[in-house]
């Protein structure tokens, strides 16, 4: 009887924390003022995955008021391919991964995944296909394990760990008195940028979607720390199709492809030796960079 209950019990509290989690990011989308029109349509069927192409037809963008973001802005992500999206602060890069998961609707064009619209697919089947490592991530009041179990909440402790060993995190998790239960997030420890970005590089490995979304996931490190967690996420997305925002030019010189976005718009796009042989905007951006770190 006592051996029933307890299981029981704990799965009450494995539940109670992930409803928890759920309200923290209900909170989370409610403080960032996603638009709250993007909502399944009637008719949405889940995405059917298949081989992770993605496609932007003619796309336009603006927030809330006219002011144009995107423009008429179309580029193939080739299924399993690596693709790097480059260009000034402000040139609509992040724009590019909220719209592909989702978080606001385009006013013209189309965002395609194997063929379907996004906009009519069900949310909860787009987002399960993507793994997103913000520009900004949040954490949530909970402990480091939890902040990254919420990747995919019935992963293994073996797996949980594992994406611990990939983000490179143990030597920071093992350097606090409670390990990774440690309290973070806003009422709890304060963590450094860089730090935050390997919770959520854990947590975007755990979650183990099809697609993965970088943006600028690793600016907040340095130098050996960032190329360590390059190597770990070449790993992971091997045979994934993976959609990289830099800022710094040398993490995605072995990109399949590089998209040079210029005030919302494609300037131009080839591999690094051929966007470097074109002597255009990237070639002018990687000779300031070649010559800013020397
Ligand atoms: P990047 O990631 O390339 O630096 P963003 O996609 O974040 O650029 O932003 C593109 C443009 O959209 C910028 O001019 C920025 O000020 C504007 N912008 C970004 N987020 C919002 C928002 N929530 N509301 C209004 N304008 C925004
Ligand atoms: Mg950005």
């Amino acid at each position: 009887m006592i051996q029933l209950f307890l299981p029981l019990n704990f799965l009450g509290f494995v539940y109670r924390e992930i409803r928890r989690a759920l309200t923290d990011l209900e909170n989370m989308l409610g403080l960032l003022k996603r638009a709250p029109e993007i909502v399944d349509s009637r008719d949405a069927r889940p995405l059917q995955f298949s081989a992770g192409a993605i496609q932007f037809n003619q796309v336009d963008f603006s927030y809330q008021n006219e002011r144009p973001i995107l423009q008429q802005l179309s580029f193939n992500v080739l299924p399993g391919s690596k693709v790097a999206i480059v260009g000034a602060s402000g040139a609509g890069k992040s724009t590019i991964a909220r719209l592909l998961y989702r978080f606001y609707a385009i006013s013209g064009g189309s965002i395609c995944i194997d063929g379907q619209d996004i906009s009519t697919v069900s949310l909860d089947s787009l987002r399960r296909a993507i793994a997103i490592v913000p520009q900004d991530t949040v954490l949530f009041n909970n402990s480091i394990r939890d902040n990254i179990r919420y990747g995919r909440p019935d992963a293994s402790e073996a797996e949980i760990d594992q994406a611990i060993e990939l983000a490179h995190l143990r030597r920071f998790i093992d350097s606090l008195p409670q390990g990774d239960a440690t309290q973070v997030g806003e009422r709890g420890l304060k963590v450094s940028g860089g730090e935050k970005q390997r919770i959520a590089i854990a947590r975007a490995i755990l979650k183990r979607s099809p697609i993965l979304l970088f943006d600028e996931a690793t600016s907040a490190l340095d130098s050996a720390s960032e190329q360590a967690i390059l190597q770990a996420m070449r790993e992971v997305a091997r045979n994934h199709t993976s959609v990289v925002i830099a800022h710094r030019l040398s993490t995605i010189t072995d990109a399949d492809n590089i998209i040079v976005l210029k005030h919302g718009q494609l300037a131009e796009q080839g591999s690094h030796d051929q966007l470097l042989a074109a002597g255009g905007e990237y070639a002018r951006m990687w000779q300031l960079q070649q010559k800013q770190h020397n």
